[in-house]
């Protein structure tokens, strides 16, 4: 699934193509994708509307029209191209002959329309925590969100918690801090907190600067791969020595995801 560095290395690019860019048409060949708005109503909203601002919140990508702001989340395999594709899922025509078109084999991914004004008090992004880059996080706020006995990778995951941050990213950040995944968060100590708390700035923002990671199916927009994949520490490598201290890494299933871990440095 796209991750917070997957979903903003998307949406930079998007931005820089189509804000200023006036919808002309919208066409949607996947009923699914409709939370909570009809084509119809979702055309009388947007055609005719300038596109204002491609925001990100946790894994959701924000189309700003003004008045209104489309929410597109990508799920397990959802990938907008502004190429021509087989069986798009939608199509949002723009004025200077440019095409959004979403691709989506798992057919997963949703799209809500909501009011601009009240966005975050709605769904899909009502309740969801704390965004890692904004800049009023400070690592007390991290220290706060500890304060509980859930294990501190399913915490990471917990996107009312701390948004935007997936398997992927979670195992690295963890690896990174040497610290179990399986550990109740309040157990860690301060110097512990200190450094996943910059383990995941730093490491989401690396992500970010590769362009995201590409295991499975995410792409960029152009269609290429993105580039974290090569600098992946302990994601996907189990049976592999560790990169430092050579023990072989193990996978665990924590809540149903696979988790990765080196038993040594995060004993
Ligand atoms: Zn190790």
């Amino acid at each position: 699934m796209p991750e917070l560095p997957e979903v903003e290395t998307l949406r930079r690019a998007l931005a820089q193509e189509l804000e200023g860019c006036t919808l002309t048409a919208l066409k949607i060949y996947e009923p699914r994708l409709l939370q909570n708005a009809s084509e119809q109503e979702l055309q009388r909203a947007l055609v005719g509307r300038r596109l204002r601002a491609v925001r990100r919140r946790a894994k959701c990508l924000l189309f700003d029209f003004g008045e209104h702001t489309v929410i597109l989340h990508l799920r397990m395999t959802g990938w907008p191209t502004l190429s021509p594709i087989e069986n798009p899922r939608f199509v949002f025509a723009f004025a200077g002959n440019k095409t959004l078109y979403l691709h989506d084999t798992r057919r997963l991914a949703t799209l809500h329309l909501v009011p601009s004004a009240r966005a975050d008090k709605l769904p899909p992004l009502a309740g969801l925590g704390i965004e890692p880059f904004q800049p009023s996080y400070k690592f007390e706020d991290f220290v706060t969100l500890l304060q509980t006995d859930q294990e501190i990778k399913k915490l990471l995951l917990d996107q009312r918690k701390i948004a935007g941050i997936g398997n992927i990213y979670a195992c690295e950040a963890l690896f990174a801090s040497k610290i179990h995944p399986q550990r109740p968060a309040r157990t860690l100590a301060r110097s512990e907190a200190r450094r996943l708390f910059v383990q995941i700035e730093e490491i989401l923002s690396r992500a970010i600067a590769e362009q995201g990671t590409s295991v499975r199916t995410y792409r960029v927009l152009t269609g290429e791969s993105g580039n974290f994949q090569n600098f992946l520490r302990v994601y996907d490598r189990e049976g592999e020595p560790c990169l430092r201290c050579r023990t072989p890494i193990v996978r665990i299933t924590q809540g149903g995801r696979g988790t990765y871990l080196c038993p040594k440095c995060q004993a």
